[in-house]
């Protein structure tokens, strides 16, 4: 069996940063402040001047992220949360966690983005039926692309839904030249550490403009805190992060502008190599994206499920998100109303992703390429 490609690589990365790391790591181990210390508060003002939001509160997942973000807005039992069927399962966990309902929305065919037009559908659907209480709308940025927001956003206002961007595998990424923070009411992170921005463990954040907002973020993550640590003004959470993962953020985020870029480069050429092969992913007009993952398209399933086999035996590795939307996993079937979502089904039988990070050569691009060109 050929050598293996990795399909990210953290090791040179860290290589990269070793020495800014060591320091920054050091000076926690110094003051012993692990929980919320001085590299949180900071990390929060560089990644609110880095995204351009007025507000940063650093959590310790982009799950609980999401889950401080709709708790905020008392997001409860008797309410629709409409998220894309096409995500990660936090997405729809969160809502249910709170006793809310998931109602999922079909997916664009071409970006796998929540589709706008049958967002309007479902929140027709569900005013008509008047069960549930439209309340909010978690957009999520797949793979790294912005999910739509000026039609999202027109949407919501109209709705008048509380608009929460999913960003945990896009931070980073743009829309018509500004960065993804701003798109919402409130934007979650994760900085888990295969995304774009990763540390050495769990971590996350939220954004938003509204300093009275975040002031209700920051008593959330800490048991609901007031003024004083034994003030208790809500029913809050353990949503802290600790000083270890943002001095290792810290570290990572002085690089990340490059690492976007150098993630842009290989997504190129990729594109460049397989564009006439497999359907290659389409671009959000007007966005750079973060590059979270680098999926294609193949025909049908047997093709994707070929193509997978060929290239695990030439060393490639590949993965599939997401090999089931998540209307069909027996978890969330109870939640959902039994509506099928055709682009979200059909896409899941036949994605599947190549290796992408910032440290991928050239050599194993061709390497990659090649592999995928002689399985056909
Ligand atoms: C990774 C991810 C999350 C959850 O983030 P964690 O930090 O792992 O809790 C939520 N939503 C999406 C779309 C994700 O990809």
């Amino acid at each position: 069996m050929a050598s293996q490609v990795p399909f990210l690589d953290l090791k040179t990365q860290q290589s990269r940063i070793a020495a800014d790391l060591r320091r920054r790591l050091d000076a926690v181990l110094d003051h012993c402040k692990f929980i919320l210390g001085p590299e949180v508060a900071e990390l929060e003002e560089r990644l609110a001047t880095f995204c351009g939001a007025a507000q940063c509160v650093a959590v310790s997942s982009g799950t609980d992220a999401l889950q401080i973000a709709l708790m905020a807005e008392q997001v409860g039992r008797g309410d629709a949360v409409f998220l894309p069927a096409f995500t990660y399962t936090a997405t729809a966990e969160v809502p249910l966690l709170l006793g809310a309902t998931p109602v999922f929305v079909d997916v664009d065919p071409h970006t796998f983005q929540i589709d706008p037009k049958h967002l309007k559908a479902r929140i027709s659907e569900i005013r008509r039926e008047s069960r549930l209480r439209p309340r909010a709308l978690i957009g999520v940025d797949l793979f790294g692309q912005p999910a739509d927001w000026p039609a999202l956003r027109e949407i919501t206002a109209k709705e008048r839904l509380f608009a929460l961007d999913d960003c945990a595998q896009a931070f980073g990424a743009s829309l018509h030249g500004v960065r993804l923070g701003t798109q919402a009411d409130a934007t979650a992170t994760s900085f888990f550490p295969s995304k774009p921005l990763g540390a050495y463990g769990d971590g996350g954040a939220l954004f938003c403009e509204d300093a009275a907002r975040a002031a209700a973020w920051r008593s959330l993550r800490t048991h609901g805190e007031g003024q004083t640590r034994y003030e208790v003004l809500r029913t809050g959470m353990n949503g802290r992060l600790d000083s270890l993962q943002a001095a290792v953020l810290l570290a990572k985020l002085a690089i990340f502008e490059d690492e976007l870029a150098a993630r842009e480069k290989v997504a190129a050429a990729y594109d460049a190599h397989l564009s006439s092969l497999v359907t290659v992913p389409a671009r959000v007009a007007g966005s750079a994206s973060a590059w979270a993952i680098y999926a294609i398209l193949l025909p049908d399933g047997a093709a994707r499920d070929r193509l997978q086999a060929a290239l695990t035996v030439a060393g490639v590795p590949s993965a599939i998100y997401y090999p089931r939307p998540l209307h069909l996993q027996p978890a969330y079937r109870a939640a959902h109303d039994g509506s099928r979502l055709p682009v979200a089904e059909d896409i899941a039988s036949r994605i599947l992703a190549l290796p992408i990070h910032p440290y991928l050569s050239g050599a194993d691009i061709d390497r990659i390429a090649a592999a995928v060109r002689a399985a056909f």
